[in-house]
Order: C-alpha cells, then sequence, then structure tokens
C-alpha cells in the first residue's frame, strides 16, 4: 500500500442514496461524509459534523473499500462538514483509479484540492468563497434563505465561469415561503434553475 493511502480522513457518515439536489438529481451515488467544518452557518442541518475530532480518522485505502463494497453506482459525492479542508488528491485520485467519478459539495471557502469530476460550490454568507474555487466550480447552487439572497446570488453568478450551471434551492425550514419566490424568480431570470432538496421532500436520507 502507497502513503498515500494511507493517509486518514476524519468520516462522519457514508451511506448510498439518491443525489437529492442540483444537477444530479435523481442519480444514484455513494456519499463520504467528511468531518470538520468551521464555516458556521446558522441554518446548518449537519451541525454534527463540524468538529472533525468527533469523527474516527479513516485511511483512503479504507474510504475506498467501503464505496467499492457498498455501491451499485460509479458516482461518489464527497461531502461535509467543509470536505475543501482536506487535500483530497489521495482519496480522488484512487477513486478515479478504481473508476469511479469524483464529486465534491462545497462552501469554496477554502482553494480545492483534488481532481473533481464536478464541483458543487455552495457560497455561505458566513465565509466567503475563494477566487480559485469560484473559477472551478461546474455548479454554484445558492441556498434562499431571505428575498435579500436573490442579489447575494447575483453577485455570485458574476464570479463563476461561463459554463458553470446556476441553481437557486430553498432553505429547507422556509421552503414552503421560499419555492414560491424561486418558481417565479426562475421564470423571470431562465439562466437559473430550481434546487430542491428531492430527499427532504420525500422524507428519506
Ligand atoms: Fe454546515 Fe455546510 Fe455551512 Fe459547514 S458549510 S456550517 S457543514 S452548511
Amino acid at each position: 500500500m502507497s502513503n498515500k493511502e494511507l493517509q486518514r480522513l476524519p468520516l462522519m457518515e457514508h451511506f448510498y442514496t439518491i443525489q437529492g439536489e442540483g444537477a444530479y438529481t435523481g442519480h444514484a451515488a455513494y456519499f463520504l461524509r467528511l468531518g470538520g467544518c468551521n464555516v458556521g452557518c446558522v441554518w446548518c442541518d449537519v451541525k454534527d459534523s463540524w468538529d472533525a475530532n468527533a469523527h474516527p480518522q479513516v485511511s483512503v485505502e479504507h474510504l475506498t473499500t467501503l464505496v467499492k463494497e457498498n455501491s451499485e453506482s460509479k458516482l461518489v459525492v464527497i461531502t461535509g462538514g467543509e470536505p475543501a479542508m482536506y487535500n483530497l488528491h489521495s482519496l480522488t485520485d484512487k477513486l478515479q483509479s478504481s473508476g469511479y467519478q469524483t464529486h465534491i459539495e462545497t462552501s469554496g471557502a477554502y482553494p480545492i484540492q483534488g481532481t473533481f469530476d464536478w464541483i458543487t460550490l455552495s457560497p455561505k454568507k458566513f465565509k466567503a468563497p475563494v477566487t480559485s474555487a469560484m473559477d472551478k466550480a461546474n455548479e454554484l447552487k445558492v441556498v434562499i434563505y431571505n428575498k435579500s439572497d436573490f442579489a447575494w446570488a447575483e453577485e455570485h453568478a458574476k464570479q463563476v465561469n461561463k459554463s458553470c450551471k446556476l441553481f437557486l434551492q430553498p432553505e429547507w425550514s422556509k421552503h414552503e415561503k421560499m419555492q414560491l419566490l424561486i418558481f417565479e424568480y426562475v421564470k423571470e431570470n431562465p439562466q437559473w434553475q430550481i434546487s430542491l432538496q428531492t430527499h427532504k421532500y420525500l422524507g428519506v436520507d
């Protein structure tokens, strides 16, 4: 086993499910949720992820084995927490060389270290995204919590590359109100698409 495969990362949970959000909505995928985040979103629904020390350190080799043993899909989503806090080159190299497509879900608060087939960047007000992450994003997913967030979303849309897909997603605790505003906004601004947290509507993980 190489030194790279011995690198360890804090693993909060791992599970096989259907991607419920954004451009890959509806695709089966294996999720690796890494612990550790210092972005501090007030509405964060995975606050248990914040403390990296609360989660076991798992080797890249073992993470890859978990995926191989439990996934029927060739798509792996690395999420958090804030997975971009870590150098993920070893993990993405190992997954890609094993035939997996690597996706990351990040706030963009850190430069992205790893080889990814798809980068979903969801900017947060509590820690601004870095330029290098914005440049690389394949998908900008802005969570709408207040009406003022539409203007904030437009500010970020100006900073991503031209082929980056644009999504607006209602914050779950306010989704009944915000999804209707997003519905109307996307009709008037069709460069955006609606992203709904399908798994929450279905009541599944
Ligand atoms: Fe929670 Fe994600 Fe915000 Fe971190 S970036 S606080 S994990 S919503």
